[in-house]
């Protein structure tokens, strides 16, 4: 894996000038916004919403954002509506043409409510507790939680599981345990099914981008080996399947700045 930042685009905007198009997949969290305390406030940056926008309006390109979020909380925060959107680990999917929803994902959604239900239920009694429900699953938020209630808080989740019989997918992120529905799907499958739909969509060759800073974006590292230019962003502390690295939040930005200005200008000469 090599460290980079600044060269991508220098062939990038070539490829693009050339009657190329280009597909750039990203995560959110950690990756277009730090990663913050509480993840309410992980807000865009404007300058990074307009890279955003400007490449999307770009003929033969496509930008989509793949998250664990909630797909319309996603959609809220990034507020760009050309953009195509992947929640709750790429379950759901929407944008321009484009619509999904996972049908066994679907199919357990009562269940996903019921588990939400309960957790909810047990919340007031952990402090710092927070539970985020979503259409497809749910969130428990234990970053406030002292490590005296983690115990407790195991044993809330481990009983709103038991007692709703389902079958779950436990994800465990930033100080955050997601409850899925068990459904063999994740951000690399989701990548590649919109990575299929885009080749069909828009004029080949088509080049594809995916950027994300954890592991489970490490699924569509994978999956995309061969298939897409593949970049990890934060430090080199654990072994990752991507082609390039880079360093942070702040080096994505320079690298979509780089990207937009090579790509748009290009497209519009
Ligand atoms: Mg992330």
């Amino acid at each position: 894996m090599r460290e980079t930042s600044a060269h991508i685009p220098e062939w990038l905007g070539d490829w693009v000038g050339g009657g190329g198009s280009l597909l750039l997949m990203t995560d959110y969290d950690g990756t277009l916004t730090p990663i913050v305390n509480d993840p309410e406030d992980a807000c865009l940056a404007d300058e990074v919403r307009e890279r955003l926008r400007a490449l999307a309006r770009t003929p033969g390109v496509r930008v989509a954002v793949i998250s664990g979020r909630d797909l319309e909380d996603l959609r809220e925060r990034v507020a760009v509506p050309e953009l195509i959107y992947a929640g709750c680990h790429g379950l759901e999917i929407s944008g321009p043409n484009l619509s999904f929803s996972h049908p066994d994902a679907e199919a357990q959604q009562d269940a996903v409510h019921a588990v939400s239900m309960a957790l909810c239920m047990g919340a007031p009694f952990i402090e710092g507790m927070r539970v985020e429900p979503k259409r497809l699953g749910v969130a428990v938020h234990y970053r406030h939680v002292a490590a005296a209630g983690r115990q407790e808080l195991e044993t809330v989740l481990a009983r709103s599981l038991h007692r709703k019989g389902g079958q779950f997918k436990l994800i465990h992120g930033h100080k955050v345990i997601e409850v899925l529905p068990q459904v063999s799907w994740n951000k690399g499958l989701c990548a590649l099914w919109i990575r299929d739909r885009m080749m069909i969509e828009l004029p080949a060759p088509m080049i594809v981008f995916y950027m994300g800073d954890d592991w489970t974006d490490e699924y569509a590292f994978e999956i995309l080996v061969g298939k897409a230019v593949t970049v990890r962003v934060g430090e080199a502390h654990e072994p990752s399947k991507a082609d390039y690295r880079i360093s942070g939040v702040h080096e994505v930005e320079r690298l979509l700045t780089n990207i937009a200005s090579e790509v748009v200008e290009r497209r519009a000469s």
